[in-house]
């Protein structure tokens, strides 16, 4: 029996969910009208921390705040405050050919030997971007065709094979648009000089709490939702035909921040052409597991494309979290070996961008759309977005949908 009905519902208390629903309360409306069901004890989503070994570990991965979004630092400077954070220059490395290369690797080629840099080079020279020739389809190609086989075929490769753990040629080209050009007179002058060339990559600074591991400001939002918010509820059924959720919240608008995939069961009355599309949707998961040795490096994390080791990233907590010691890693989960120390699997870690997504999810959010549920965040819109972005989108979204639902 319908116990509540809710004008704003919201599933999932990621940063996205919980971010909406700050800005509806910020934009006027009233408490009564908002509720967030998140299927965990605790919000924050993959941006989550715990206390392992006596000090923060992320135990989503790697998490870190981009500085660039002034709208985004204020929001969340309301539950933790800027003196509560520490700045750093990021320091991210890379294990190529025995030895450690600063990240971005097209703009520090200079740090290998004279003969290596030789055959990037001569490799950057041949790339078919710079010749004019067409650009491939197929994601291996293109890689090769942008970046020149030597960056393809010892570091970018590798290090998707590594994270996707699927065939390559599945993936679309599409969300590369960001990989800057490798530019051959840049990358000689950068060698020549022995000095970095290039832009500053996305967390070229970073924010990282002083004294908790990044999950700490999602937890402050959790916690001032209050009532608002309801923990250890999963999502277990939608009634499409009355929109009500576990049989007991009937809902006037859904925002969706948990996965699609998870509708295929909890939804009976979903449209087949809907029911299709999900299921071309792909996500990845990741295992982070615990080291308690120090690594000797001033590198906040290192990527690990080849090697014998299953990870693909190391984050290097001691030199981000004071006072602790060790290191996490990720890896993809279908090459995780067992272990005897701590691990935390995401389940739901990447969506993948296939070849099919961009036409699935754009089905999927029209149909939902005019069914008063709104796709939102890294599952809702099933795109790799950092937590910046979630926060942006989830904030447009809220002022968006209030100023429609005032419209005459
Ligand atoms: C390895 C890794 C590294 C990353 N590094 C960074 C970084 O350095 N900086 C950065 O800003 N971002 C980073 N991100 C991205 C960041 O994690 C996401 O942008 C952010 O978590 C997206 O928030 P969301 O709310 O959209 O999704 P999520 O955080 O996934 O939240 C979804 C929520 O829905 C809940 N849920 C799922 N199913 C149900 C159900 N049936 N019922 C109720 N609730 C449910 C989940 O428990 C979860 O709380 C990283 C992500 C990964 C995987």
């Amino acid at each position: 029996m319908v116990k509540n009905k809710i004008k704003y519902l919201v599933l999932g208390a990621g940063p996205s969910g919980l971010t909406f629903a700050h800005s509806l309360l910020d934009q006027g409306i009233s408490k009564n009208e908002i509720l967030v069901l998140e299927a965990n004890a605790e919000a924050g989503g993959l941006c989550r921390s715990s206390i392992i070994d006596g000090a923060p570990l992320d135990i989503g991965g790697g998490h870190f705040l981009d500085v660039r979004k002034k709208e985004v630092l204020d929001f969340l400077f309301r539950f933790l405050p800027r003196e509560e954070w520490n700045s750093y220059n990021r320091i991210a490395k890379i294990i190529l050919r025995g030895q450690e290369i600063d990240h971005p690797l097209e703009g520090n080629l200079w740090q290998f030997s004279k003969e290596d840099q030789l055959n990037y080079l001569e490799s950057i020279a041949q790339t078919g971007s710079v010749r004019g020739e067409t650009m491939p389809e197929s994601f291996i190609e293109w890689i090769r065709w942008k970046l020149g086989e030597c960056i393809a075929n010892d570091y970018m490769l590798p290090y998707n094979r590594k994270i996707w753990s699927m065939d390559l040629n599945l993936l679309g080209t599409y969300w590369l648009y960001k990989l800057p050009a490798v530019s051959f007179r840049e990358t000689l002058r950068s060698c020549l000089e022995g000095k970095a060339s290039g832009t500053l990559p996305a967390h070229g600074t970073f924010l990282y709490p002083k004294h908790y591991g990044y999950g700490e400001v999602w937890k402050r939002m959790g916690k001032a939702l209050g009532s608002q918010l309801i923990t250890n509820c999963p999502v277990r059924t939608i009634d499409l035909s009355t929109q009500t959720i576990n049989g007991i919240y009937q809902a006037d608008t859904i925002i969706n921040s948990i996965p699609w995939t998870h509708w295929l069961e909890m939804t009976s009355n979903l449209p087949e052409i809907i029911r299709e599309n999900i299921k071309k949707l792909v996500n990845i998961s990741i295992d982070v597991d615990y080291q308690q040795n120090t690594l000797q490096t001033k590198a906040h994390w290192i990527y690990e494309p080849c090697g014998k080791n299953s990870y693909h990233r190391m984050l290097i907590r001691s030199n981000f979290c004071p006072g602790s010691r060790g290191y996490w890693t990720e890896c993809n989960a279908m090459r995780s070996l067992p272990t005897n120390g701590f691990r935390h699997h995401n389940e739901y870690a990447y969506p993948v961008n296939t070849l099919e997504k961009p036409k699935a999810i754009n089905i999927i959010l029209e149909w939902a759309k005019k069914n008063k549920i709104y796709g939102l965040g890294r599952w809702g819109k099933w795109e790799h977005m950092n937590s910046d972005v979630a926060v942006a989108e989830a904030l447009m979204m809220a002022r968006t949908l209030t100023s429609e639902s005032i419209m005459p």
